[in-house]
């Protein structure tokens, strides 16, 4: 009964606690952020920072729903949510600043983006082939197929192990250009910099939740207790 093992909530609780804490810290700092001032709206100091790295084609549009925030580099348009888009807040450039960021990357043709986006099926999919060759495997008694399955889990670890550096290099880029365009003055610096850095938390946590689940099947399939 490999769904209801109480090993498995051994393997995977710490990196679910360290998600539960990260996403409350999102939250109580992306409030917190929203009471301290910038020098212009999230949408005005996107803007600044595209034009300024001679990305005037990239369109700033807003999205719907809360930190729905994102850059699509199909349409290369940057969508900002309705608080982003339009709050002079600290919150909001720092959030604005990341996604303009993403664009920046783009347009640059920074190394560690084009391979995350080479493997975004491997993120898509892996998940669905993965349970269709667990369940195939377990119904047809086939290791291979299983193996199949696992090393599609993995491909959706390799896919949030690569996210990592571009997630952590857009917010690095989003604080350093914040700072020199004067869009925050110290206190706002810092607010954005305790956004951000919670904003990486939850990756990070992604990652060792996706690690856990990986080493958690793995110890199923090779170590003991494979044979239940
Ligand atoms: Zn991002």
């Amino acid at each position: 009964m490999i769904f209801f093992d109480p090993m498995y909530f051994v393997f995977i609780a710490p990196a679910m606690l360290l998600m539960l804490v990260a996403q409350g810290m999102v939250k109580s700092r992306y409030q917190r952020g929203m009471q301290v001032d910038a020098r212009l709206t999230g949408a005005a100091a996107a803007r600044h920072l595209l034009d300024r790295a001679g990305l005037q084609h990239v369109a700033i549009e807003e999205a719907h729903g809360f930190l729905s925030d994102h850059y699509d580099p199909s349409h290369r348009v940057l969508r900002l949510s309705h608080e982003v888009y339009h709050t002079r807040t600290a919150t909001a450039v720092g959030i604005a600043a990341h996604e303009a960021g993403h664009a920046i990357q783009h347009a640059k043709g920074y190394i560690p983006l084009i391979v995350r986006n080479a493997a975004v099926p491997a993120a898509t999919f892996g998940p669905t082939i993965f349970l269709i060759m667990m369940i195939a495997g377990a119904l047809l008694n086939s290791p291979e197929l299983v193996l199949i399955g696992l090393a599609a889990f993995g491909g959706v670890l390799l896919f949030q192990v690569i996210n990592l550096p571009v997630e952590f290099d857009a917010s690095n880029r989003a604080k350093a250009l914040l700072t020199e365009y004067r869009i925050v003055d110290g206190e706002g610096a810092a607010a954005v910099r305790s956004v951000l850095n919670a904003a990486a938390w939850t990756y990070v946590a992604g990652v060792l939740q996706t690690l856990m689940q990986f080493l958690y099947y793995a110890w199923r399939l090779f170590g003991s207790g494979s044979d239940e």
